[in-house]
């Protein structure tokens, strides 16, 4: 049979959050989007619990903070097992927050085909070639094989990614070297154990408001074979063994092994292809940070692809993908490494524990590692100003005489200009001819302004340009918004402001 063809702007491939978020992202941006996943249904495993103060800053930034609820948060995380306050971070949302994986991907799976996109399920990417401008992607499903044309793939498959392998890059960093087993069970009343180490090997466990009772354990001495599936009956001799605990009287919701590898993607874009999420770097789930880490891939992808796809992205836009997230993500790799270090010290103490947990009683040591366990750390850059490059912090603003907040001025999916008091005429007259990318307004200079009179923001809330003149402001413009649509001052029809296609029309076959 003739295998039917669709064509997309975008398709993304694995309907995790990160290939979720990315394509509200690109819907945010105006371009059109078709998500595709192997799984008829989506998982109902437990998996990730955690969201990091910065991952919930950029939710409030989409306006998906209410659909979370109420969730719990906790003041205090932990590095490599030793707690770590998190609640003197500089943000409204400082600690972690826990939401189960699938209710975060049930809102942001609502929130995509809200915007538009088309999320369908029950198809497999098998094949990818590139061609010119078109990637040509093969999917089998249910009804056979359908071919979809897009302009650009976007690879959410998760740590074995499929788009990642026929795009021939490259996934390297250390193999595992414990295997860690994991339990979800109901029906049992165990003590806390917050990362405990133990002769026998580290045992974790922890009871949900919903009565369920997380167990981890990884035994000392034990195998590192990931490969091999965990069963009931052997994470309950392993728990006897380590904690000494009888838990074979428990329903087992979900089991399952994981190890502490720690891949990176040699690249995170192959021409027309890119990757995102666990596609782009495996790592130890340590305090959510994979979930993350993630996460913030793909707000900084969405709005840098849907530039490209529109046609009005300068030079190199798409490029900065890999150049910021490739180092943010090696960044987070080296820190779970080091916490596996010290999880996995074990009866073989190297002294390694001890001293770090009287470091970290130093508040600079703290501040640096809560920051990072945050999210909040992320530097892109070094520029004149010290913000540059970094998340800018929430200020009170104006818009048009109005007040609001710099997150709620971010829901539009568009840069920022702020006047952060008494920059005057040469503020605005910059602006001119990017006001269909980038939103004007005034706030409450704060003290993390560190003196700047006048802020540009990125649509992902990283600081693009910070400073008391105008000085580098309209190259900083044009880095990150393209040409200028006319010359300042020049009369002109308002160019328009970004295009919202209409939502995917094509379907495949059921
Ligand atoms: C078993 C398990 C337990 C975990 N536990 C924790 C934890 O306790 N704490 C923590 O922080 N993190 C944990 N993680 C990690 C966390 O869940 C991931 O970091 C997060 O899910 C990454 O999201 P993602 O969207 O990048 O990838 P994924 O969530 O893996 O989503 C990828 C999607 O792509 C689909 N897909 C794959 N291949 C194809 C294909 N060829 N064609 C179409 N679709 C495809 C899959 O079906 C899947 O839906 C766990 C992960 C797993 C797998």
């Amino acid at each position: 049979m003739r295998p039917a063809s669709v064509d997309v702007d975008v398709l993304v491939v694995g309907a995790g959050p990160v290939g979720l978020l990315l394509a509200g992202e690109l819907r945010r941006g105006g371009v059109d989007v078709l998500v595709v996943d192997r799984l008829a249904e989506p998982r109902t495993e437990s998996r990730a619990s955690t969201l990091s103060a910065r991952t919930m800053e950029l939710l409030d930034e989409r306006g998906l903070v209410p659909s979370l609820g109420d969730p719990p948060r906790e003041p205090a995380g932990h590095f490599g097992g030793i707690p770590l306050d998190l609640s003197a971070q500089p943000s409204r949302y400082a600690g972690q927050w826990k939401v189960p994986q699938p209710v975060l991907e049930r809102i942001l799976a609502d929130a995509a085909e809200r915007a538009g996109a088309r999320v369908q399920r029950g198809h497999e990417l098998v094949g990818l070639t590139q061609t010119g401008d078109t990637v040509h992607a093969r999917l089998t499903g249910a009804s056979g094989v359908v071919t979809v044309r897009a302009a650009y793939v976007a690879g959410c498959d998760g740590e074995d990614s499929t788009v990642r392998r026929l795009a021939g890059i490259a996934f390297t960093g250390p193999a595992a070297t414990h295997r860690i087993l994991r339990a979800d069970l109901r029906g049992v009343q165990l003590p806390r154990r917050r990362f405990e180490l133990l002769p026998g090997g580290l045992a974790i466990s922890a009871r949900s408001p919903d009565g369920v009772t997380r167990i981890m354990v990884a035994e000392t001495g034990a195998d590192a074979d990931v490969s091999r599936p965990a069963t009931f009956e052997e994470i309950t001799l392993v728990w006897k063994r380590v904690t000494g605990e009888d838990v074979s009287g428990a329903e087992a919701l979900w089991v399952n092994a994981f190890g502490d590898a720690s891949r990176q993607a040699e690249r995170y874009r192959e021409r027309r292809v890119l990757l995102a999420g666990d596609a782009a770097h495996q790592q130890l789930p340590a305090g959510g940070q994979a979930l993350n880490l993630g996460l913030q891939d793909a707000v900084n992808l969405g709005w840098k692809l849907a530039a490209v796809v529109r046609g009005d992205a300068p030079p190199g836009l798409l490029d900065s993908y890999h150049g910021e997230r490739h180092p943010a993500g090696r960044r987070v790799l080296a820190n779970i490494q080091a916490q596996a270090r010290l999880l996995f010290d074990g009866n073989r103490p190297s002294g390694a524990r001890e001293l770090m947990a009287e470091l970290i009683e130093q508040p600079t040591v703290r501040d640096l590692l809560a920051s990072g366990i945050s999210g909040l750390d992320v530097c892109y850059a070094r520029g004149p100003h010290p913000l540059v490059g970094r998340r800018a912090p929430e200020l009170a603003a104006r818009q048009t005489g109005l007040p609001t907040t710099t997150t709620r001025m971010l829901r539009t999916g568009r840069g920022l200009l702020l006047d952060l008091g008494g920059a005057g005429g040469w503020l605005r007259a910059a602006w001119q001819g990017w006001g269909h990318r980038v939103e004007f307004g005034a706030a409450e200079p704060g003290q993390a302004y560190d003196g700047a009179t006048a802020v540009l923001v990125r649509p992902d809330g990283i600081v693009a340009w910070a400073g008391t003149d105008g000085t580098g402001l309209r190259e900083a413009l044009r880095t990150w918004f393209g040409a200028a649509a006319a010359p300042a001052g020049a009369a002109a029809a308002p160019p328009p402001r970004i295009r919202t296609a209409p939502p995917v029309a094509t379907r495949l076959p059921a």
